[in-house]
């Protein structure tokens, strides 16, 4: 339920309501906004049902949340979209994020050489995979701490926020002590443990969507997140599977107009993981951004035939500043700028 207050309602009053919700045993989410405050009374329906505010001084009008996501819809924000500030880079409003790096950590040089060449191009932000989530178990699974310590490495050199995939509540704190945004991989968007542990580390969160994964269940992986206070949650697109097997996965550009219909949280498309193939990603990711994408998430690697894994789909380093350019223009199509890189970014 949410509880539109008056724009003349009092802190007092506004306190009062938080504490009859929390009387009937429900949960209040109370969002600041502009002119008025609206308080989202979450919990289970038979307590918010209990909720009887007729006539409490300063309270508007009641209005329900008909989504079983409530955090996360976009009732709950009147419309108003999220704009997440990650150590210094804006994600969501006009803001456009560019989150390129290799698929994984491989080797201090690979490392550090892309992260210069994305820096120095404009990009918001680095990823890179320390932990890999690898359909076989024969392969690759990733450097791990060594592949956090070289992404600090490269934290260090460069000032750009760090992207991170976790797939083991054990290892986050050891994640957290380097990532800026941990990332949620699509075959672990519905390990609610791990979710609720992401979301109580109040770390921001990149979660992409499963492979098979409608949008209503995304939105309820990230209602995981926001239900434990924690505010800081992209949604990435990523493709799903489909019967067409010419390429790797279907990217569904379609979801990022319905999400941003659906919910306040930015929306992020990867379009190397959907490709598979290099030649894909460039034209996915200027519909992306002309579709109006908050961003996208990029692998980039300095000589992807050599690349330990998804050598295929990553772009050839050398290359990104002009991929770069070209993404830009698309996203201004869609009335986005670039966002800044952190101010304390030593390479701008
Ligand atoms: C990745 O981004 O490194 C990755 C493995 O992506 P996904 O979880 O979307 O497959
Ligand atoms: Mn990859």
């Amino acid at each position: 339920m949410m509880i539109v207050m008056k724009p003349t309602a009092t802190a007092q009053e506004v306190d009062a309501v938080v504490d009859r919700v929390h009387g009937v045993g429900a949960r209040a989410h109370v969002i600041n906004g502009e002119e008025l405050v609206v308080i989202g009374a979450i919990g289970d329906a038979e307590h918010v049902a209990r909720l009887d505010l007729e006539g409490t001084p300063g309270v508007d009008h009641m209005v329900p949340i008909s989504k079983p996501y409530k955090l996360a819809s976009s009732q709950i924000t009147h419309g108003r979209r999220s704009v997440l500030e990650i150590a210094g880079a804006k994600v969501g409003g006009d803001q456009f994020a560019m989150i390129a790096g290799p698929c994984t950590v491989e080797s201090r040089a690979q490392t550090l050489d892309t992260a210069r060449i994305v820096a120095g191009a404009g990009a918001t932000m680095f990823r890179g995979g320390a932990y890999k989530p690898r359909t076989s178990p024969y392969a690759f699974q990733g450097l791990g701490q060594e592949g956090l310590r070289l992404l600090a490495e490269a934290k260090a050199q460069t000032g750009l926020p760090i992207v991170t995939e976790v797939m083991d509540a054990r290892d986050l704190e050891a994640v957290l002590e380097v990532a800026d945004v941990i990332q949620i991989g699509a075959r672990n968007m519905q390990n609610y443990t791990l979710l609720s542990e992401v979301g109580r580390s109040g770390a921001a969160a990149l979660i992409k969507r499963g492979l098979s994964s409608t949008l209503e269940e995304l939105l309820m992986a990230a209602e995981y997140i926001l239900k434990e206070g924690n505010e800081s949650v992209m949604l990435c697109e990523r493709g799903i599977r489909t019967f067409e097997t010419a390429y790797r996965f279907t990217l569904d550009l379609m979801a990022i107009p319905v999400l941003k219909e659906l919910t306040h949280l930015p929306v992020i498309v990867d379009p190397s993981h959907a490709a598979g193939r290099r030649d894909l990603v460039a034209p996915m990711s200027l519909a992306a951004a002309a579709a109006g994408a908050d961003g996208i998430i990029v692998e980039v690697h300095p000589n992807p035939d050599e690349a330990i894994c998804d050598a295929a789909q990553q772009l050839v380093a050398a290359e990104f500043p002009d991929y770069l350019d070209r993404v830009r223009a698309a996203a201004a199509v869609a009335g986005k700028t670039l966002a800044d890189q952190p101010a304390e970014c030593l390479l701008t």
